[in-house]
């Protein structure tokens, strides 16, 4: 299997990326913030929960998210792998992850970071918030937050890969494709096509 961790902070292009990447190579696209959001449009219990978290720029706690990621590759059937978008977010996640994969007899082939600096998340956010209805995309203090965030609890699943050597760092700055180029040669180099 090829199991991908498309890592980088909010705005930096991830759900762009694998829309591209998942026709490309096969596989099923897993993002937790989308899963999140559909579990808030359809009212449900753990939609509730996730919101009152997203509408701060918070993180939904660890054990939530970490048994609805488990539960939807569950129901995945025999998949070629899985992008994981947004997931993990820290290192609890990270080792939740990889114990859970290690018991399916499968593990991450490789984590692709999506690089790109504070000023242009921003601006690349706030911009998204006008189209996607998002509103933790309209106030910039939510914005902040979520950076604030992902440099203070997401950072560190960073190092907990590259410590597995498996860590790949992409400038996410410039033309979608050139940017899809980039990761496609990455995942190359690793299943050695
Ligand atoms: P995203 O669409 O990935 O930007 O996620 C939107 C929001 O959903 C985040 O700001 C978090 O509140 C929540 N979220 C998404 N993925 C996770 C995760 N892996 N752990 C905790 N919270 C998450």
């Amino acid at each position: 299997m090829l199991n991908i961790v498309l890592f980088g902070p909010p705005g930096a292009g991830k759900g762009t990326q694998s829309a591209k990447l998942i026709e490309q190579f096969g596989l099923v696209h897993l993002s937790t913030g989308d899963i999140f959001r559909a579990n808030i449009k359809g009212e449900t219990e753990l939609g509730k929960l996730a919101k009152s978290y997203i509408d701060q720029g918070k993180l939904v706690p660890d054990e939530v998210t970490i048994a609805m990621l488990e539960s939807e590759v569950n129901k995945s059937d025999s998949p070629k792998g899985f992008i994981f978008d947004g997931f993990p977010r820290t290192q609890a996640q990270a080792q939740a992850l990889d114990t859970f994969l290690s018991s399916k007899g499968t593990t991450i082939s490789l984590m692709l970071a999506l690089e790109v600096e504070e000023d242009e998340l921003k601006k690349r956010l706030l911009l998204r918030g006008k189209d996607s209805g998002r509103a933790d995309d309209q106030d910039p203090a939510i914005i902040q937050k979520r950076i604030d965030v992902y440099q203070a609890e997401t950072m560190p699943v960073k190092t907990y890969y590259t410590q597995q050597g498996k860590y790949k760092g992409i400038n996410g700055l410039g033309e979608i494709d050139e940017i899809f180029n980039a990761l496609c040669q990455a995942i190359e180099e690793v299943t050695g096509k």
